[in-house]
């Protein structure tokens, strides 16, 4: 069995080593991963520039691209065979609700989706600098063998956020469903070494709304959070109102 591992923290971070340590136990890992850190990336691709790999030791290839770009290197050049999974993180930080749209390391994991190769994005909800990556390896090696042993449903990829605790006090793994943000607009501006003026996006931790079965309300409560998601965006109760318009 082959495992690409990916992320969008970089190849240097905690997390990926954490993350492709741990499922060396279910298989043989390669890491794919960006040679630094490209959180928000998104589902961003690079097409107007070359791309450059360094093979940093054996298994372990550093891509100066995005993490959507890491997946496509790895599948259809560095991978001497199609992986039968793909992981991306383990994400220093939480990726719940909308701001999953932001991620690079749920993009990847879409990425393969799209590939048609079963994929799970793990992240531990925590800037913690002493976060518990062991813990959340351990979390991603259970889940890994679930899929593996009973597959995904067509489409479907799991986003997977673990609480910042001890095993011991973290609660069972919840099915949930992406959350909401209650969105605070916070640009800083202020004035450079040089007087001018520059901004800076995003200086809060995002709020999101606590309701039931989301992934922020399981994650709030030190439960594994399990969101299954699908690329599929269209809203399809709006199609029925926009079918009501004089078009
Ligand atoms: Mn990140």
């Amino acid at each position: 069995m082959h495992i690409m591992v990916t992320n969008d923290d970089g190849i240097h971070a905690t997390g990926i080593l954490a993350l492709s340590q741990a499922l060396g136990a279910l298989g043989e890992v390669t890491v794919v991963a960006p040679d630094r850190e490209r959180s928000a990336a998104g589902h961003s691709l690079t097409l107007h520039s070359p791309l450059r790999v360094f093979e940093l030791r054996s298994g372990f290839y550093a891509v100066d691209g995005t993490p959507t770009d890491c997946v496509n290197m790895g599948i259809h050049s560095l991978l001497p065979f199609r992986p039968d999974l793909v992981v991306s993180g383990i994400n220093h930080g939480p990726n719940l609700g909308d701001d999953i749209t932001y991620s690079g390391t749920v993009a990847a994991a879409m990425e393969a989706t799209l590939m048609g190769i079963p994929a799970i994005a793990v992240s531990l909800a925590s800037h913690d600098p002493d976060g518990q990556f062991s813990a959340a390896a351990s979390v991603a090696l259970r889940v890994a063998r679930l899929v593996m042993a009973n597959g995904l449903p067509p489409d479907t990829f799991l986003n997977v956020n673990v609480p910042n605790c001890a095993p011991d006090r973290m609660g069972p793994p919840l099915i949930t469903r992406q959350g909401k943000r209650s969105f605070v607009g916070n640009i800083v501006d202020k004035i450079d070494p040089r007087g001018r003026k520059y901004f800076w996006i995003g200086s809060e931790e995002p709020a999101f709304n606590d309701e039931q079965g989301t992934d922020f309300h399981a994650i709030h409560r030190e439960h594994v959070s399990i969101t299954p998601l699908h690329l599929d965006l269209t809203n399809y109760e709006s199609m029925k109102i926009l079918a009501g318009w004089p078009l």
